[in-house]
C-alpha cells in the first residue's frame, strides 16, 4: 500500500484541491492528514467536507480544536486567534462536529502513528534533535511501540532518525525505513508551508518498499490570498502564503 501523508490544510481549497489531482498519478491507496484542517484561510467548511467525502483518516490539530471551542483561543497568537474566531463563526454545526470528534493519534494499519504535535501532546512543537529524542522515547513507551511516526504542526518537511543512539535529522531526501532504526518524519504543510517554498508539500510513505518521499507541487496560491482579503482576515495572512512563511 502507499499512502499520502498531509497536514496543515488550514483551509486551503486551492491546494488541497490540486493535491487531489497531484496524486492520481501516484498510485495512492489512503491518504492520512495530521491535523490542522482548519485555521489560516478562508475555506474551512470547503476543505473538511473534502476529508470527509473522501474518507480521509484524520487527527486533531491545534487549530482544529480551537474553532469548535475545545480549548480556549487565548493562548494562540493575534493572527492565529483572529483566524480561530472567524472560523468558529464560519463552521457548519455538522462540520465542528466532525472536527471536535477526530482523536488525537492513530496507529494507521499497525504500521505508523500519525501525530499532529508531540506524540502525548497535540499543542507542542517538535523544534530540533532534544524534542525527536523524547518523542522515540514516547513512541517506545507505547502499549504497541512503533518506529514510524508522522508529525505535523510545524509546516517544515524534516525527517528525524534515531540508529544506534544516534539521532540525526534531513530535509527533502527519500527516508528508507529499517528495521532497528527510528522515524518521526514531518511532510511539510499543504495549506501554509513555511520554508520559504510556497509550493503545497506532503509525503507518502511505500509500505511495501519501506520508503518515505517528500513531494511539492504549485497551486493557485494568488487566488487563496484573495480569498482572504475578500473574507476580511488579517492581510498578513494572504502575504505570507506568497512568501512560503
Ligand atoms: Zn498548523
Amino acid at each position: 500500500m502507499r499512502y499520502a501523508v498531509i497536514s496543515d490544510i488550514h483551509s486551503n481549497l486551492e491546494s488541497l484541491t490540486a493535491f487531489f489531482e497531484e496524486i492520481k498519478t501516484l498510485d495512492i491507496g489512503k491518504t492520512v492528514c495530521l491535523g490542522d484542517v482548519v485555521g489560516y484561510n478562508a475555506n474551512p467548511n470547503e476543505c473538511v467536507e473534502l476529508i470527509r467525502k473522501n474518507k480521509i483518516q484524520c487527527v486533531m490539530g491545534n487549530h482544529d480544536s480551537r474553532a469548535t471551542g475545545i480549548e480556549p483561543v487565548a493562548d494562540f497568537n493575534l493572527l492565529a486567534a483572529h483566524a480561530a474566531r472567524w472560523t468558529m463563526d464560519a463552521l457548519t454545526p455538522e462540520n465542528a462536529e466532525f472536527l471536535k470528534t477526530l482523536p488525537r493519534s492513530i496507529t494507521v494499519d499497525k504500521k505508523f502513528l500519525a501525530i499532529h504535535g508531540w506524540v502525548d501532546n497535540t499543542d507542542s512543537y517538535i523544534m530540533g534533535i532534544r524534542d525527536a529524542e523524547r518523542n522515540f522515547e514516547l513512541m517506545r513507551a507505547m502499549d504497541k511501540p512503533v518506529n514510524l511516526c508522522f508529525f505535523g504542526h510545524t509546516h517544515v518537511p524534516l525527517a528525524y532518525v534515531e540508529a544506534d543512539g544516534v539521532i540525526g535529522s534531513a530535509a527533502g531526501a527519500p527516508v528508507k525505513i529499517e528495521k532497528g532504526a527510528s522515524y518521526l518524519i514531518n511532510p511539510g504543510s499543504l495549506g501554509q508551508p513555511r520554508d520559504r517554498d510556497p509550493r503545497a508539500s506532503f509525503a507518502v510513505f511505500d509500505a511495501k518498499k519501506s520508503l518515505v518521499t517528500f513531494h511539492r507541487f504549485e497551486y493557485d496560491v494568488h487566488a487563496t490570498a484573495e480569498k482572504i482579503l475578500a473574507a476580511g482576515l488579517p492581510e498578513r495572512l494572504a502575504e505570507r502564503l506568497k512568501l512560503g512563511w
